[in-house]
């Protein structure tokens, strides 16, 4: 008979040795090689070139109509948001009219616009919370703005950027997601990431501005499925795998 004699599992004894310590390694920050100053200041040249009077597209006449068309233009068009509001504001005029409404004939008047019950309980909400809260006026402050319901930093930065001229933001709508991922000045998906992002690369004096031009190049030229990257006048600056020549 055999004698049953195994190796132990292979395992093989270490020698005790003298403390070896693993070398220290900086931790490094992967930069984005998009955010270079020189590109993006070549960039925001071609933004002010190509749309040197962006602006917001919705049409207001006080910070509070903007509130509410802002509101309304989740997930719809700037064109539709207009036609509702054309008719909205002429039966609805201060935050009282919204706040008191009648439920089911606000819905009715925004329904166009979509999401119109969610949307309905937002404007009332946030028309409350002005009437409650701020003596009717929008107030002028992002942590203020952001305490009214329905309001989030998109919402909030729409209205201090546009009706105000408060630099409180970066604007991150479907357009700035997309056009600052492309154009390698975000590698975040977060609409917050990607708002800090843009807030340390971009110059505070052109936060408001370069929003807008941002989502007129989404708009006009740089759309989410074939972007007409031969009549971009950023084609030089942009490696995205989008792009179309
Ligand atoms: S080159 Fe094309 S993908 Fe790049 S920013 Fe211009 S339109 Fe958009």
């Amino acid at each position: 008979m055999a004698a049953k004699k195994r190796v132990e599992g292979g395992k093989k004894k270490v020698a005790k040795t003298a403390q070896v310590k693993k070398p220290v390694t900086k931790k490094t920050t992967r930069a984005v090689a998009g955010t270079d100053p020189k590109r993006v200041a070549a960039i925001l040249a071609g933004l002010d070139a190509a749309y040197p009077d962006a602006t917001c597209e919705l049409n207001y006449s006080n910070a509070f109509q903007l509130l509410i068309a802002t509101i309304l233009s989740a997930q719809c068009t700037d064109v539709r948001v207009n036609q509702v509001t054309s008719e909205l504001f002429k039966k609805y005029t201060k935050p009282e009219d919204f706040a008191y409404a009648s439920p089911a004939e606000l819905e009715k008047a925004i329904r166009p616009t979509g999401f119109f019950r969610n949307k309905t309980k937002s404007i009332m909400g946030a028309s409350k919370g002005l009437i409650e809260q701020f003596r009717g006026e929008v107030p002028r402050t992002m942590d203020e703005i952001l305490t009214l319901p329905g309001v989030a930093r998109k919402t909030g930065n729409v209205v201090l950027g546009t009706a105000y001229g408060i630099a409180s933001g970066v604007v991150v709508d479907t357009h700035v997601i997309r056009l600052s991922q492309r154009l390698d000045l975000t590698r975040n998906d977060e609409p917050k990431k990607i708002e800090q992002d843009l807030m340390k690369i971009i110059p505070e004096n052109k936060w408001i501005k370069f929003s807008h031009q941002l989502i007129w190049h989404g708009r006009r030229v740089c759309a989410a499925r074939k972007p007409k990257c031969a009549e971009c006048n950023l084609e030089s600056l942009c490696y995205s795998k989008d792009k179309t020549v």
